[in-house]
C-alpha cells in the first residue's frame, strides 16, 4: 500500500558522481570509483532498497545529534562543516556532522561523527572500540587534519559516537591524529589516482558473494564478463597452473562429501573466481593427469525479470508487459573423470 508509492519515487536518483577523494569514499571499492570515473552509466541510477538505507542513515545521524544535545546537554555547533584537507599532494573535502562542546570536552571542543552501526560491527567496536573500525579512523583523520585551517580547532583528535542498528544502544570512543595513519592514506591515494587513470578497470577487490559486492549497486555489470573464451593449463603461468590443479581436486573432494564446511568450498570458489577475472576468460580446462578434468566457467544466460512494483500500483491487470530479461552470470564446475561426467 504505502510502501508501493514511495519506492516508485525513489526511483531514478544518482549518488554523487566521483570528483576528488572525500574522507567518506576513502574506503570504497576502487572498482566501483573506476566506473563512476569511465563508465558512469553503470552506477547512474540507485535502487530504491539503497536510496532507503541513505534516507535511514540521515534520520539515524538527525537522531543521534538530538541525543549528544538534549539528552547529553552537550552544545553542538558546526553542522555539516566543509573541511578541506591536504594530504601529500591530495586534497580531500567533506562535511562533519559537528563539534561537541560542554561537560567534560573543553574548548574548542572536538569533530564527532555519528554512525549507526550493524549488531556485528557494534560488538566488534565495544570489545576494541576504534581499533576494530579501520576505515573511519581512516575518514575521520583528514577531518582532524583539516579543521585548523577549515575551523580554528586544533585538537588532533575526534570522536565517533556510534550506535548499535539493533538495540540502539549508544557507545564512542577518540580517534588519535596518527602520522603512520596519514602515511598510509596518502599511499592509498596515490594509488588510487594511479587505478583511476586507467583506461582499463581494475581487478575486483572483492569476491562475488562479498558483503561489498552484494550491496554494490555496479554489482550486475561488474560481475557479467565480456571475456576470452576458454584456456587450458598450459596458457597458465607455472605457479598459477600448479595452484589451480591443487585447487581443483581439493573441490573435487569437498564436493563429493556434502559434510564438508561451506567455507572451504567458498574460499576454493573465490580462487577460481579470481583466476578467471585474472586471465580474462569465461573457462579453463584442468586435467589432473589422473583422468580428472575440472573446468571451472563462467556461464552466462538470462534471466526473466518481472517488475512487481510498477505493476502492482500502476497496472495490476496487464502483468505480462512488465516482463522483460536480463543477462546473469553465474561460476560452475564440470568435472570428469577417466572420461565420465561426474556433475556440472
Ligand atoms: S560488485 Fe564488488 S568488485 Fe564490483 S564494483 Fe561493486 S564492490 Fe567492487
Amino acid at each position: 500500500m504505502l510502501y508501493e508509492k514511495i519506492k516508485l519515487n525513489l526511483r531514478g536518483k544518482t549518488s554523487y558522481p566521483y570528483r576528488q577523494p572525500s574522507p567518506s569514499t576513502l574506503s570504497s571499492c576502487s572498482r566501483l570509483l573506476w566506473y563512476k570515473v569511465h563508465e558512469p552509466h553503470v552506477v547512474e541510477s540507485n535502487a530504491p532498497e539503497l536510496e532507503l538505507i541513505f534516507e535511514d542513515g540521515r534520520a539515524g545521524e538527525e537522531q543521534m545529534i538530538q541525543l549528544i544535545q538534549e539528552v547529553g546537554e552537550y552544545i553542538v555547533t558546526h553542522r555539516q562543516a566543509r573541511i578541506v584537507s591536504y594530504i601529500g599532494k591530495h586534497r580531500s573535502m567533506g562535511n562533519i556532522d559537528g563539534v561537541a562542546n560542554g561537560n567534560q570536552i573543553k574548548a574548542p571542543g572536538l569533530i564527532f561523527d555519528t554512525k549507526r552501526l550493524s549488531p556485528f560491527v557494534w560488538r566488534e567496536f565495544e570489545r576494541d572500540g576504534i581499533d576494530a573500525l579501520p576505515h573511519y579512523q581512516d575518514q575521520l583523520t583528514p577531518y582532524i587534519l583539516g579543521s585548523p585551517q577549515s575551523l580554528g580547532i586544533d585538537n588532533k583528535r575526534a570522536i565517533l559516537f556510534a550506535m548499535n542498528r539493533e538495540n540502539a544502544d549508544i557507545f564512542d570512543d577518540l580517534v588519535i591524529l596518527d602520522p603512520e595513519r596519514v602515511d598510509k592514506l596518502e599511499y592509498m591515494l596515490d594509488n588510487r589516482e594511479e587505478i583511476l587513470a586507467n583506461p582499463k578497470a581494475p581487478l575486483r577487490p572483492y569476491s562475488r558473494d562479498s558483503r561489498e559486492c552484494k550491496t554494490c549497486p555496479a554489482r550486475d555489470y561488474c560481475w557479467w564478463s565480456e571475456s576470452r573464451d576458454s584456456l587450458t593449463l598450459s596458457e597458465l603461468q607455472p605457479s598459477d597452473a600448479e595452484e589451480a590443479v591443487a585447487n581443483a581436486i581439493d573441490f573435487t573432494t569437498h564436493q563429493s562429501d556434502r559434510r564438508d564446511h561451506n567455507s572451504k568450498m567458498d574460499e576454493i570458489r573465490s580462487y577460481f573466481d579470481s583466476l578467471l577475472e585474472k586471465y580474462d576468460c569465461k573457462s579453463i580446462r584442468i586435467e589432473t593427469g589422473e583422468g580428472l578434468i575440472v573446468r571451472p566457467n563462467i556461464r552466462t544466460g538470462t534471466q526473466r525479470e518481472f517488475d512487481e512494483l510498477a505493476l502492482s500500483y500502476a497496472h495490476p491487470e496487464i502483468h505480462r508487459e512488465y516482463i522483460s530479461t536480463k543477462p546473469t552470470t553465474q561460476l560452475r564446475f564440470e568435472i570428469r573423470f577417466r572420461g565420465s561426467l561426474i556433475s556440472q
